[in-house]
């Protein structure tokens, strides 16, 4: 489920739809929780679709540390890439405004964190674009991604959670947790595909 202050708007004709801050989303704040309504496909469950599904859904999903490919219900699948994120996901599974997101603002996100299974072509137009992203973008970015999201994890404590009632009792509880002890903080790593 993504954030209720948020808008699914066309960008341009090359890059499809996005999503748009309708108010000021502050740093800190849940943007995106993985709800009890999202669509879940295992691997087998996966394959069993034709090639055109598979594509569709190669799309519209990202894959979880399980490998299972989540489509959301909602418009939370129109979320675009940036090399510049103003949102990231999070060892706790939802993702995170990482600064204050101004109405206007497109919503964008870090797809290295979604498991891909094969290389990406990047448009996201910032000087630091990295132009592809693929399977290995984990193991070489996910300290610089725990960097951005340790820099703003404390302000979840102090901002309004729309999507908090949403994110599931165990999550609750390592929130908790880490509020009463920060050195507790779940890296980013945690959403890697296992292997085997
Ligand atoms: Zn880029």
């Amino acid at each position: 489920m993504i954030h209720p202050g948020t808008e699914l708007r066309l960008v341009n004709e090359v890059v499809g739809y996005g999503v748009f801050a309708t108010v000021l989303i502050p740093e800190g704040t849940i943007v995106y929780v993985k709800d009890s309504l999202e669509t879940v496909i295992t691997p087998t469950d996966y394959l069993l679709h034709p090639p055109a599904m598979r594509e569709v859904v190669d799309k519209y999903s990202y894959i979880d540390q399980d490998g299972n490919r989540i489509v959301s219900w909602d418009f939370a699948k129109y979320v675009n890439h940036c090399c510049n994120c103003n949102t990231i996901s999070t060892g706790y599974g939802f993702e995170m405004a990482i600064r204050d997101i101004l109405p206007g603002e497109q919503i964008t996100d870090e797809y290295g964190i979604f498991n891909l299974d094969e290389e990406m072509t990047l448009v996201c137009g910032e000087a630091s674009c990295r132009k592809r992203i693929g399977p290995d973008d984990f193991d070489l970015h996910y300290r610089d991604w725990d960097e951005k999201i340790q820099r703003s994890i404390g302000f979840l404590f102090e901002v309004d959670q729309p999507l908090l009632s949403f994110v599931d009792e165990a999550t609750r509880q390592e929130l908790d947790t880490l509020f009463l002890n920060p050195s507790s903080y779940k890296s980013v790593y945690a959403l890697k595909l296992k292997k085997g």
